[in-house]
């Protein structure tokens, strides 16, 4: 069952919505078994959106926009992407028959050996559902700018998440939490990049509680990339730098979403560096089993800064949202790994090596 049919009643859709699924949703809430120990945390979650039907939540969102474009009439589809929201886009188009034309910035003038503008695995998911991808020269929030600019002029549906329906399909995942927990937890603690998703699971807490679904309401816990921090800093980032590309944003097209989010449920938002998140990538994956992406270890590096400052309550429930999979950028983490042992040999020199 994909998002819609489970949670139809909370969603805008209705009889002449069109059926659109690809069993989205529904993920793992995986209880830690060691991190949380290690940090002292009696009750700590990892709700693992990596195993969405394309690697991210961005799916959640995406089927009910695209339901709603197909119910509207629309034909083509399009987004401005650091490769996730074109990777899910593209695969729901597929599924429904409509054009989709992906723009991804083509991070021209980038310096050698900085980061790849988009993940390799997920421009290959865009190419192999069949998207018309365009490189356009500069960077996410021009290309943002720029689809935005097109789609009020010509028939094409925009699907960022500027797409109110986007919002609506993403707030099912607290809906999950909380049906999951049996209320909301304490800290939802989640990374923040367009800032839709924090938007999305604010209302989702928000309308649960006022569905007397939940008996209270999350602290929003929002982790930014220090190089891609406009809303820690208070100002857009003209070059927004950092190794996890999801939220390597500049200007969050729902920047009003998420300090909303954080003033209304007493939370907040603070950046963390690379390095913090490569070594809690490491940390999720080695000592969890839970591989994610960089941008998705950027809150549980958050959440290992405020334990240390002694900033969360210990017996609090804590949800931190991994919200792609490892599996989408393996350069990023390959780096920061030792690599193979490379052996010409038997099982007594392998023996050897390993040290056994
Ligand atoms: C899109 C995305 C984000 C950022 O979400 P926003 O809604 O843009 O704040 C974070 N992590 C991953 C894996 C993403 O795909």
């Amino acid at each position: 069952m994909g998002v819609i049919a489970r949670y139809r009643e909370h969603l805008p859709v209705g009889p002449a919505t069109p059926e659109v699924d690809l069993n989205e949703g529904s993920t793992p809430l995986v209880a830690s078994r060691n991190i949380g120990r290690a940090l002292g945390l009696k009750h700590l979650y990892f709700k693992y959106e990596g195993l969405n039907p394309t690697g991210s939540f961005k799916d959640r969102g995406m089927v009910v926009a695209v339901a709603k474009a197909l119910e509207g009439g629309s034909r083509v589809l399009i987004c401005a992407s650091t490769g996730n929201t074109s990777a899910s886009m593209a695969a729901y188009a597929a599924r429904t028959g409509v054009r989709a034309i992906v723009v991804v910035p083509s991070g021209a003038g980038r310096a050698q050996g900085a980061p790849p503008e988009i993940a390799l695995n997920k421009l290959s998911q865009a190419l192999m559902y069949g998207a018309k991808v365009v490189a356009l020269k500069g960077n996410f929030d021009f290309a943002l700018e720029t689809v935005r600019d097109l789609t009020s002029h010509y028939p094409v549906a925009l699907m960022n998440s500027v797409n109110p329906h986007r919002i609506a399909g993403q707030k099912t995942a607290a809906f999950e939490i909380v049906d999951e927990l049996g209320d909301a937890p304490d800290y939802l603690v989640l990374p923040v990049g367009n800032a839709g998703n924090i938007t999305a699971y604010w209302k989702g807490f928000r309308e649960y509680h006022a569905a007397g679904r939940a008996t209270r309401l999350p602290r929003m816990v929002g982790a930014q990339a220090e190089g891609a921090a406009p809303i820690v800093t208070g100002s857009p980032v003209a070059n927004p730098k950092t190794l996890a590309s999801a939220i390597r944003i500049g200007n969050p097209a729902s920047w009003e979403g998420a300090t909303s989010a954080r003033d209304e449920s007493g939370g907040l938002i603070a950046a963390v560096t690379d390095t913090e998140i490569i070594s809690a990538q490491i940390r999720l994956a080695s000592s969890e089993g839970l591989f994610a992406e960089p941008a998705s270890a950027a809150p549980l590096a958050l959440l290992f800064r405020l334990v240390r400052d002694g900033k969360i309550d210990r017996d609090a429930v804590t949800v931190v949202v991994l919200t792609g999979s490892g599996l989408k950028d393996p350069e990023a983490a390959l780096k920061n790994v030792e690599p193979p042992i490379e052996l010409d040999g038997d099982a007594r020199t392998l023996a050897k090596v390993l040290k056994l």
